[in-house]
């Protein structure tokens, strides 16, 4: 580690060196006289840190879920408050090189493989949480992961929606809109912003509010965010955890002839986007040999709140289904990620490991036929591919009531009618693979999209594969692509964060 305080020569002349090397001349413009030290490092707080290649705290920062989407970094800035966000901008603006906001380090779009030569501004310091005094918002710093959120709320007795795994960043999920259990009770994660603090393409530090100066980019970091700015802080809507907090947790395997019959009854659960607020399922399809050696199986878990057993009904008829295996537990909300594998130290949470591209497609219910097609052509490619034997599909069932209450106009997340959010997973270890994982990833979902009846493709952006047209993901209604365009020219009109599923400015 490099202090602020003790941040020397050789820094400099090393970062100029790595920031240039393998850059052609308009990638970077630093010179001697703009080098880090004096040009960066003089103007971060005591409690920041400047981490090069071949330091550890580099390798910890630049560290990636999947290797598919991982930007190329060359420095990484660890900033300690709002300041250090801002002058770090400012500081590569001035010398035209890229810079990249990461916290959890789970993004894996492939557009984010543009960053070459970047800056990483390490987001993590900026992990304050502070309640409300009256107990109805709290304020998060833009570097806390889900968890913290999770904890730090229920420690106080109060919750509010996070993504589903402890260990994604929570603005991440947030800026593209934000999917969790509790979205049936409360909407989106960005449905609850209150108000955010945010580093624009200028380097200037805004607060950006519902009704103030800044509404317009309220409406855009609730959605398409990740094109606008780094959160450096976000107030929230916060709630009272209703009874006792008690949650329910129940999971089944099942092999492949149950499929049909699972489906048929997800759709009665689903039931039109009317899904019981407190009740959320995921499924998942992948092979498993010891338990069918030939086929891959399917698993479900289902988790509601304010419940100490799932839904009779629920889990009788997931039982009638004869599962081979079954488990159920009940506890506090902060349990729940160690009993679906999402906690810290599961394998969801780990990094370094395979590259892996997600497919994902919107559906407002299943197509027993397609989802049994589906299920095929996952069974036969990873059979006739061994690179990509570990591929799965995954199937989100989450309440959509109070994502639906919310005007469909009044923020960037343009797909509030639907109803599941469906993603083959396309998991592959070496690099001659990721060309056929593009290819499978695309035929499965293509076989989603044929039997969906819709002519629109609609895909959760912060799933995408980042080979999807704009409308998959921001919406096919011309006046959003334009209204998302002309504030891209307004607040980024040179594209600087031009690297998760960017929105072109507007000429
Ligand atoms: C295991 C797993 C579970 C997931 N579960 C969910 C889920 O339950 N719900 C859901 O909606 N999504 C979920 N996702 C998808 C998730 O939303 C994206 O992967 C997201 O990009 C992860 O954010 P991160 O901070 O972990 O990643 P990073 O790679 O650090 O960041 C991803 C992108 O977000 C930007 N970003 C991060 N923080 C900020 C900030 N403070 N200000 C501005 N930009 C920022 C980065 O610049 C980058 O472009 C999951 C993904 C994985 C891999």
């Amino acid at each position: 580690m490099v202090s602020m305080k003790s941040l020397s020569i050789w820094a400099s002349s090393l970062l100029y060196a790595t920031l240039l090397r393998g850059c052609s001349a308009s990638d970077s413009h630093l010179g001697d006289e703009h080098d880090i030290g004096p040009g960066l490092g003089s103007k971060l707080s005591n409690g920041a840190s400047i981490y090069f290649p071949g330091n550890a705290e580099f390798s910890n920062a630049t560290a990636r879920w999947s290797g598919y989407g991982a930007p190329n970094i060359s420095v990484v800035v660890e900033v300690a408050n709002q300041w250090d966000v801002a002058e770090t901008v400012k500081y590569a603006n001035r010398h035209h090189v890229p810079f990249i906001a990461i916290n959890g380090g789970h993004g894996n779009i492939g557009t984010l493989e543009n960053v070459h030569h970047g800056i990483e501004i390490w987001l993590h310091k900026l992990n304050a949480v502070a309640i409300s005094d009256v107990g109805n918002t709290a304020t998060f710093g833009g570097g806390v992961l889900s968890v913290d959120v999770i904890n730090a709320l229920w420690a106080a007795n109060k919750q509010t929606v996070t993504g589903v795994c402890d260990c994604t960043g929570f603005l991440g999920p947030a800026l593209g809109g934000g999917h969790g259990y509790l979205q049936g009770q409360y909407g989106l994660i960005s449905d609850n912003f209150v108000s955010l603090e945010v580093v624009t393409a200028d380097g200037e530090l805004r607060i950006v509010t519902p009704t103030g100066p800044n509404s317009d980019l309220f409406w855009a970091m609730q959605g398409a965010g990740h094109n606008f700015g780094i959160v450096t802080s976000v107030t929230m809507k916060i709630y009272d955890v209703p009874g006792d907090g008690t949650w329910a947790f129940e999971s089944f395997t099942f092999t492949q002839d149950k499929l049909e019959a699972l489906f048929e009854y997800l759709n009665t659960v689903g039931d039109d986007g009317n899904q019981a607020v407190d009740l959320a399922y995921w499924v998942t399809f992948a092979r498993e040999e010891d338990v069918d050696p030939a086929n891959p199986i399917i698993t479900i878990f289902v988790v509601q709140s304010n419940a100490a057993t799932i839904d009779a009904e629920v889990s009788e008829s997931l039982h009638d289904l004869g599962p081979v295996v079954s488990e159920a537990h009940a506890g506090p909300y902060t349990s729940v990620s160690s009993w679906t594998e999402f906690n810290l130290g599961s394998r969801a949470c780990g990094k370094g490991g395979p590259s892996m591209i997600r497919f994902p497609i919107n559906l407002k219910q299943y197509d027993i036929p397609t989802q049994r097609a589906a299920f095929n052509a996952l069974a036969k490619g990873t059979l006739e591919h061994p690179g990509l034997q570990h591929s799965t599909i995954m199937l989100e069932g989450y309440s959509v009531q109070a994502v639906k209450a919310v005007d469909e106009v009044s923020s960037a997340y343009a797909h509030r009618a639907d109803h599941l959010l469906v993603s083959p997973v396309i998991i592959y270890m070496n690099e001659t693979d990721r060309a056929p994982a593009l290819e499978f990833g695309d035929q499965l979902r293509s076989i989603f999209h044929a039997g969906s009846g819709e002519s629109e493709l609609h895909a959760y952006v912060n799933y995408a594969a980042g080979t999807e047209a704009l409308e998959t993901m921001y919406g096919y209604e011309p006046w959003r692509q334009s209204k998302l365009s002309a504030l891209k020219k307004k607040y980024d009109p040179t594209n600087r964060f031009g690297f998760y599923a960017p929105i072109p400015a507007a000429r």
